[in-house]
C-alpha cells in the first residue's frame, strides 16, 4: 500500500501505537523522511510526549500528516518538571486536532528519576484529564527492585479510583497477574522490540499468550529496536519486525495478527 491508496485509518496495515518519531531530540534532521518512509510501507503511528516538549511537538508533528496522531503526557521519569501545560494543549486543541489519548503517563519505580510522590501526583492529575477529556491513556509502569515498594501496588488503586478509564499497558514487562489485572479492567497490552530479544521465557511465554482482542503492537522507538537490528536506531517502521516475529511464533497468517492490531489501535484511540 502507498499513501495515495490508504485514505482513512483501517486502510493501513499497520499502525505503531507508541513511538516518539515527533521528538526533536532523538529525530533532529529525518523525522519526514521517517514518517513517509512508513507511510509508503502502509504503517502510521501514534506520536507519544514524555514532557511538555515534547508533547507539543507531538500535536505540532500530527497537525499536518495524515497518519500520525498525538498522544500529550508528562512520563514519570519528567513529572517533577510539571504537567500543566498539557491542560493547556487539550484546552487550546483546535477542530480537527490530531490529540487522540493522554500518555505517556505512569509510575516508574526502576530509576525513580521524580520522587513517587511527585509521580503519583502527577499520574492522577493526568488520569483526570482522561476523564475529563473522554481520552484512551498509554500507560509506562515500571517496577523497581524486589526489596522496594511495588509500583503495583500503588497503581491499581489509582487507576480504580477513576472510572472509565481506557488504555494499554505499553512495553508491559511484568507477571502474568498483572497482566490479567490489566485485561480485567479492559486494558491492552502493547508489545515491541523487547518481546523478539528477551531470553527470559517465563516473559515469552506471557507475550505469546497474549489474546489478539487485547494486543497491540508499538517501537517505542527511538528505543527498544527488534530483532535483527539491535543497535541501530529504532523507527516506526520496524513494528513490522514485531508483527513478523509473533506471526512466525504463534504461527498466525502475518495478515490476521498486522490487523487485529490495527483494529484494537483505531478502536482504542477512536483513529
Ligand atoms: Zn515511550
Amino acid at each position: 500500500m502507498n499513501q495515495a491508496e490508504a485514505t482513512q485509518a483501517t486502510d493501513l496495515r499497520l499502525i505503531d501505537s507508541h513511538c516518539h518519531v515527533h521528538d526533536t531530540e532523538f529525530f533532529a534532521d529525518n523525522r519526514e523522511e521517517l514518517y513517509q518512509q512508513s507511510i509508503a510501507a502502509g504503517i502510521g503511528m501514534i506520536c507519544v510526549g514524555t514532557d511538555q516538549r515534547s508533547s507539543q511537538q507531538a500535536v505540532e508533528f500530527a497537525a499536518n500528516r495524515d497518519f500520525a496522531w498525538a498522544a500529550v503526557g508528562v512520563h514519570p521519569h519528567d513529572s517533577k518538571d510539571g504537567w500543566g501545560e498539557i491542560e493547556q494543549l487539550l484546552k487550546n486543541r483546535a477542530e480537527n486536532s490530531p490529540i487522540v489519548a493522554i500518555g505517556e503517563i505512569g509510575l516508574d519505580y526502576y530509576y525513580n528519576h521524580s520522587p513517587r510522590e511527585v509521580q503519583i501526583q502527577a499520574l492522577e492529575a493526568q488520569l483526570q484529564l482522561a476523564v475529563d477529556y473522554d481520552l484512551p491513556v498509554s500507560f509506562h509502569i515500571r517496577d523497581g527492585a524486589p526489596d522496594q515498594p511495588s509500583v503495583w501496588d500503588d497503581f491499581w488503586p489509582i487507576f480504580d479510583n477513576f472510572h472509565g478509564v481506557r488504555g494499554v499497558l505499553h512495553s508491559f514487562t511484568d507477571t502474568r497477574r498483572n497482566l490479567e489485572k490489566g485485561f480485567a479492567r479492559g486494558l491492552y497490552v502493547g508489545l515491541n522490540g523487547i518481546s523478539t530479544f528477551t531470553k527470559d521465557q517465563t516473559q515469552r511465554e506471557l507475550f505469546a499468550s497474549v489474546p489478539l482482542e487485547r494486543l497491540l503492537l508499538e517501537t517505542d522507538a527511538p528505543f527498544l529496536t527488534p530483532k535483527p537490528f539491535r543497535g541501530k536506531m529504532n523507527k516506526p517502521e520496524y513494528v513490522e519486525l514485531v508483527a513478523k516475529y509473533w506471526a512466525a511464533e504463534r504461527k498466525l497468517a502475518l495478515h490476521d495478527l498486522e490487523k487485529a492490531a490495527t483494529d484494537n489501535t483505531v478502536k482504542l484511540f477512536g483513529l
